[in-house]
């Protein structure tokens, strides 16, 4: 059973244009990984490990580094075999080898060796242009900070470009009730911060922001310069609010669907846990330990209670029926299971987690 013990909130010195968004959603989540030293409470998915692959890997196709197929494989292998190290010392065997526990594993990899063949395409027209990929953007007083994957700076032209490895447009609804397709807002306000650091660090504005894909598909971001310094203003504002609920001792959440389902610090979150005492949408559930029962097939079924409602778990390992039956009375919270047909029936999958609450 994991503990989370107190929690020591520190000062969060610094946002990044790719942590914004996510802050302005929920400042919350940043203080409680800032607090964990952003070590997660709970397993990261295996897609977002292959997402890290397929970044370095795009990052290294733009620097010129990967220069044939041969080099590809050897650096994609490399990249791979890394992650699935550090997934051996956080103990996440489930997620090994990544390339079975990946969603289209080797249909992403084909998408990114086309990147490779673009590769002249990407090439400066103009061959005084100068690539600079991953290079490190910061403000002024240093709160406002990122590496930016790809800054092409050509003589009358400057461009900045984001590498992502999932979608980047989401369907929205116009107001005659058809669907659209738009770049999310997310990424729109990361690529304005960028511009501004740009602008902070050299003087002047880029002239394009660019947003690429993995199937090598770019959308153009259009921008103003008093929007991107607007956007710079809320984000040092927002980070000295929420450092202030620091010193202040009071702290504000903002648990919804949205936000909460890949909040991996929810284990520490009273105002989640909280929110789980009457929601039931989420994979997580909360409650006293009413009863534990040890099948002959090897599996155990843990029944809590929450709010007078009887929720159930099936197929546990038979290893945790002596540490659940010892809790019997006691309250726990159980992470990222698998909603069953019937309502308030779980079961364990393997990422599952379960927390003792504070005593
Ligand atoms: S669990 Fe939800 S409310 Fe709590 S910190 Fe995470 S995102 Fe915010």
């Amino acid at each position: 059973m994991n503990q989370v013990g107190k929690i020591e909130f520190r000062k969060i010195n610094r946002i990044s244009p790719s942590q914004f968004y996510s802050m302005k959603n929920c400042a919350y989540k940043s203080l409680l990984a800032e607090a964990f030293g952003k070590r997660p409470l709970l397993p990261v998915s295996p897609n977002a490990y292959f997402g890290t692959v397929l970044h370095k890997m795009l990052e290294l196709i733009s620097k010129g580094a990967v220069r044939n197929e041969d080099d590809f494989n050897r650096m994609f292998d490399e990249q791979v075999k890394t992650v699935e190290e550090n997934l051996q010392k956080q103990e996440c065997y489930f997620f090994i080898p990544l390339q079975k526990n990946v969603k289209d594993f080797g249909m992403k990899k084909i998408l990114l060796k086309r990147h490779l063949r673009a590769l002249s395409e990407h090439q400066p027209k103009n061959s005084s242009a100068k690539y600079n990929s991953e290079k490190w953007f910061e403000s002024k007083d240093k709160l406002i900070a990122g590496k930016i994957d790809l800054v092409i700076e050509a003589a009358d032209e400057v461009e900045i470009i984001d590498f992502k490895t999932g979608a980047i447009t989401q369907e929205l609804l116009d107001d005659a009730g058809e669907t659209f397709s738009e770049v999310k807002e997310e990424y729109k306000e990361q690529l304005k911060l960028y511009a501004y650091l740009y602008f902070e660090e050299t003087g002047s504005f880029p002239t394009s922001l660019s947003l690429v894909d993995l199937a090598k598909q770019k959308f153009a971001v259009s921008f103003s310069q008093a929007e991107c310094k607007s956007i710079f203003d809320e984000a040092k504002r927002l980070l000295q609010t929420t450092n202030e609920s620091i010193s202040k001792g009071v702290f504000a959440a903002n648990p919804t669907k949205a936000n909460c389902k890949y909040c991996l610090y929810r284990p520490a979150c009273g105002f989640f846990l909280k929110q789980l005492e009457t929601d039931y949408s989420f994979n997580d559930v909360t409650g006293s330990v009413i009863d534990v029962v040890n099948y002959k097939s090897g599996t155990v079924s843990v029944f809590l209670e929450n709010c007078n409602r009887r929720i159930t778990i099936t197929s546990f390992p038979s290893e945790v029926y002596d540490e659940l039956n010892g809790r019997r009375g006691e309250q726990i919270s159980i992470y990222n299971l698998r909603k069953e047909a019937t309502e308030f029936v779980y079961s364990f999958t393997k990422t599952t987690k379960m927390f003792e609450h504070a005593g």
